[in-house]
This record gives structure tokens, C-alpha cells and sequence, in this order.
């Protein structure tokens, strides 16, 4: 029942006591299923920082997905461009917007996405953090790999959104294994995003191609298809995966954010693929909703 209806209802009934009393647990019931409600997880790739200002296929694709969606308590970004020493995770009221890249229009650096922190949900994922100490941060905010996203997904920027940071001294395997002490957010209502790229070589970049270097098609159907048989050990040991590997994922931060998005799946998980397509041949934008 929605809440809009329930109300109705409830005016509707001329509330007595005894009654009053009934619909207030049922309120409760109505409460404990929305928070019971499991969210999604997604790995997005994110590109280009001008996607967050350009109508593209990429940024309509997020934009259609987000509508899609439950309506999260709050969304948790792991994002490719905040490595750290140690784990952490912002913990501020509201964080800044990070215009972390060069080189673009005015435009882009003028844009702000204001949502609202979560100190709250900031110390609940720190709590469920076990294999190591999860570091509350106040300096950071919100990288590109975060904002660029959301910007075209929940323009309102109504959603408090906090990021956990990417340990540089962890290596995929206990990456993985932290992701997958985050499970219980899920439950909880919150949307868990990793925002990286499966390939992404920009000393590749060919800014006049339509298509994809062979290697990149190759690593991005290997991971496709590794994905969809639920062979995360493959997917974790990637180095093992030959050459193609070796020149799609030229240095990890953009891979990494996959493992956290796949060690917060369980088997069942629908696997559902979109923007698989490339960008300047060697960054390719295949995302994946688990759900
Ligand atoms: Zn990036």
C-alpha cells in the first residue's frame, strides 16, 4: 500500500481508538517493508567527466536507470579516482564537489552537485567493517567518478551520498572480501555503486575511432562472460587473464570498483548489462546492474 493511499484510508475509517491503534501497526508494517526492501547493486562505467553535462547515450542510459530504481536511503560510491592509504569513508554533512580533472570546458568545472552527506550511514558501514578499521573522513567529498554519475541520475540531488575510499595496499582478492562485508547495506536501503571503467588504457586513446582496440572487445567480453557464470575467483586473479587483460587494465583503480560491485552480489542476483559500448577505443562503458 502507498503511503498516499494508506493515509486516504486511514481518514476515510473515522479513526476510533482501538482502531487508531491497528493502523499504527500497520504503519510499522508498512515502514519495516520499505526498509526491508533489497536494493540493487551497480558497477558503472563512467568515462569521460563531460558525460555528466552532455546528453548522450551513456548519460540517458543513467538517467532511464535511476528511474527504474527504488528510491535509496542513501548511495554509496566506491569511485576509481579516491585511493588512499588505508580505508576510508567520508563522513561529512556535505561534501564538496571535486572537479578532479583538466583540461575541460568552464562548464564542467562549474558545476556543483550538492547532495547532502551521510555521517550516519558513514559510521553504520564502519561497523559492519571487519577484516580491517574503516576510517571516517572529513576532507574529501565528491570525486567526478561519483558526481558525474549521479548528476544525471538524480539531478535533485536529494539523496545523501557518502564514497568509501579504495586502499591502495589491498590487493583485488581483499578488496573483494570487504565488499562483501557490506552486504547488509543492501537490506537497508542503500544503492551501492562502483564507479570505474572495465578497460581503461588512455595512453590508447584514439580520439578518431568508432570502435574498440581487439584487445579491449576481448578483455570486455572475457569479463561479460565471467560475469554472467559467476566466476569471481577469474574475475579477482584478472593479471592471469593474458595480454588482453594486461592492456586493459594498465593500472587497477579503474577495475577495482568491479570487485566491490561483484563481492556485494549473491547468487540471486539478475545480471543485467547496459552502455556496453566503447569510448575512444580503449575505455569501454559496459555497467552492470545486479539486482
Ligand atoms: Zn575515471
Amino acid at each position: 500500500m502507498k503511503r498516499t493511499e494508506f493515509i486516504k484510508k486511514a481518514a476515510f475509517a473515522g479513526l476510533s481508538i482501538g482502531l487508531a491503534m491497528e493502523m499504527k501497526d500497520l504503519f510499522k508494517d508498512w515502514q519495516a517493508g520499505k526498509q526491508g526492501q533489497r536494493m540493487p547493486v551497480l558497477f558503472v562505467g563512467h568515462g569521460n567527466p563531460m558525460n555528466a553535462i552532455l546528453q548522450n547515450d551513456f548519460s540517458n542510459r543513467w538517467r532511464s536507470l535511476a528511474k527504474e530504481l527504488p528510491k535509496p536511503k542513501a548511495i554509496l560510491v566506491i569511485s576509481a579516482h579516491w585511493e588512499t592509504e588505508g580505508t576510508l569513508a567520508t563522513a561529512m554533512e556535505k561534501p564538496r564537489t571535486i572537479h578532479d580533472f583538466g583540461g575541460f570546458p568552464q562548464e564542467l568545472f562549474d558545476q556543483q552537485y550538492p547532495a547532502p552527506g551521510s555521517p550516519y550511514w558513514a559510521k553504520e558501514t564502519k561497523k559492519l567493517v571487519k577484516s580491517q578499521e574503516l576510517i571516517l573522513d572529513h576532507q574529501w567529498g565528491l570525486d567526478h567518478g561519483t558526481w558525474s554519475v549521479l548528476k544525471p541520475m538524480y539531478p535533485e540531488a536529494d539523496i545523501p551520498v557518502y564514497q568509501m575510499s579504495i586502499n591502495y595496499r589491498l590487493n583485488p582478492s581483499q578488496h573483494y572480501q570487504l565488499a562483501s562485508e557490506l552486504k547488509a547495506l543492501r537490506e537497508k536501503g542503500i544503492l551501492i555503486v562502483g564507479s570505474g571503467n572495465i578497460v581503461h588504457n588512455l595512453r590508447m586513446v584514439n580520439w578518431n575511432a568508432s570502435g574498440a582496440y581487439d584487445w579491449a572487445q576481448e578483455f570486455d567480453a572475457k569479463v561479460y562472460q565471467l560475469i554472467q557464470s559467476g566466476e569471481h575467483k577469474s574475475l579477482i586473479d584478472y593479471q592471469s587473464l593474458g595480454k588482453a587483460a594486461q592492456l586493459s587494465v594498465p593500472s587497477n583503480e579503474h577495475y577495482i570498483p568491479l570487485l566491490y560491485s561483484l563481492g556485494l552480489t549473491d547468487t540471486k542476483d539478475e545480471i543485467r548489462v547496459f552502455n556496453k559500448e566503447f569510448d575512444l577505443a580503449s575505455v569501454s562503458m559496459t555497467s552492470y546492474v545486479f539486482a
